[in-house]
């Protein structure tokens, strides 16, 4: 399995997934910097040297390539070792969560940009600095910035990925492409899927679609996105007023005893949908809907209800702010249990 974006977040967490549950021999591709001396490196490049050292304990081939997915000299570097290593592969999960993607053929520098379209947006948000609950005004995105955000976050990469991998032989009958999207509620609609960020998803399921047909016709393959649940991730926690409505989402989820995390989803979507023997059950718009649970009237009923009684006073006692911090601060490795943090730690780590 080919794993685009696979150090953090739900890339790590289907590479995890696909190791343990059906042996899976996995390629990791992902952006980060090791260590070097007496510096540490980003948090990704530990959680891969952790992943690598455990699939190799337990015999599991572990490929990693760490560098910049959207450049062609990756896409030539991973197929090279896809077709050394490998032979083929029968997944390939689209990960990638970006602030910036040169354009390999034009050389043009993409940004994306979270913002509003067609008007500005007024909504609660929380200040992590000070951790109050404040308003915030987000001016809407000029049509440059959207441009932008699609130009990164769209379906352009994932598009030249899997015809690279086709034209290279590099994906084996019946393979799976799998590219990630969110759709959330109403409170973050402005600021996501009515936004910026949201056409660039609506371009990346629109491109999914079109890979879909093409991969049908080539390979008997398919390509459909999964719609995930808002989890804490480096990419999530950058977008305003999602921080606040993950901590609501988790408190009402927790108490439910229906909450999930990356890993939950990821076994989900293998043992449901994609893994070995699975069709995947689609929406009317044939993509995957891990959001289910997120999205349950119920839970959306109870988010609506809290949501404009949120204060800095009781942000503590309605929501799981607490939980989401400790979340944000564990994908750095801080607040891990077991961990000793009074002992001497080596900054370099071994991805090979
Ligand atoms: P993340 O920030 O945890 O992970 C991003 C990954 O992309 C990392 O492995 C990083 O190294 C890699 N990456 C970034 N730039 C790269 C580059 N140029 N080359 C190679 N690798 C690069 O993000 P995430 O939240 O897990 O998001 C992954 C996908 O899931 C995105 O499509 C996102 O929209 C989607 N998603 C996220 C959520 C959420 O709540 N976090 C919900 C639904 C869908």
């Amino acid at each position: 399995m080919l794993v685009l974006g696979a150090s953090t977040g739900y890339g790590l967490a289907a590479r995890i997934a696909a190791t343990w549950l059906y042996n899976a021999e996995t390629l990791g591709v992902f952006f980060e910097r090791p260590g070097d001396g007496t510096k540490t490196g980003t948090a990704g490049f530990y959680n891969t040297a952790a992943f690598h050292r455990l699939a190799k304990s337990e015999n599991f081939k572990s490929i990693n390539l760490n560098g910049d997915a959207f450049s062609s000299t990756m896409k030539a570097e991973v197929i090279a070792h896809i077709k050394a290593k490998m032979g083929q592969v029968d997944a390939v999960i689209y990960s990638l969560a970006a602030p910036r993607r040169t354009d390999p053929h034009t050389g043009e520098v993409y940004s994306s940009t979270l913002k509003p379209i067609g008007a500005s947006y007024t909504g609660k948000t929380i200040d992590l600095n000070n951790e109050t609950v404040t308003e915030i005004t987000i001016p809407p995105a000029t049509a440059e910035e959207i441009r932008g955000t699609i130009g990164v976050m769209g379906g352009d990469d994932l598009r030249l990925w899997t015809e690279a991998l086709l034209e290279a032989d590099a994906l084996a009958e019946g393979a799976r492409v799998v590219p990630f999207s969110y759709i959330g509620p109403e409170v973050t609609h402005p600021i996501y899927r009515s936004g910026t960020i949201g056409k660039a998803k609506e371009d990346l399921e629109r491109t999914t679609e079109k890979l879909n047909v093409l991969l049908q016709d080539r390979i008997g393959g398919r390509a459909c996105i999964s719609v995930n649940k808002a989890v804490i991730t480096q990419a999530s926690s950058a977008i305003p007023v999602v921080p606040l409505y993950v901590s609501l989402l988790y408190r009402i989820m927790k108490e439910r005893g229906v909450h999930e995390e990356p890993i939950h989803q990821m076994v989900r979507l293998f043992r449901e949908h994609i893994g070995p023997g699975q069709t995947p059950t689609l929406d009317e718009e044939n993509r995957i809907r891990l959001d289910d649970r997120e999205l349950a009237p119920d839970i959306q009923a109870e988010v609506s209800r809290l949501w404009d009684t949120i204060t800095t006073d009781n942000l503590r006692t309605l929501t799981d702010y607490d939980g989401f911090k400790r979340g944000f601060r564990q994908l750095f490795g801080f607040e891990v249990e077991g961990v000793n943090y009074e002992e001497e730690v080596e900054v370099e780590a071994s991805i090979d």
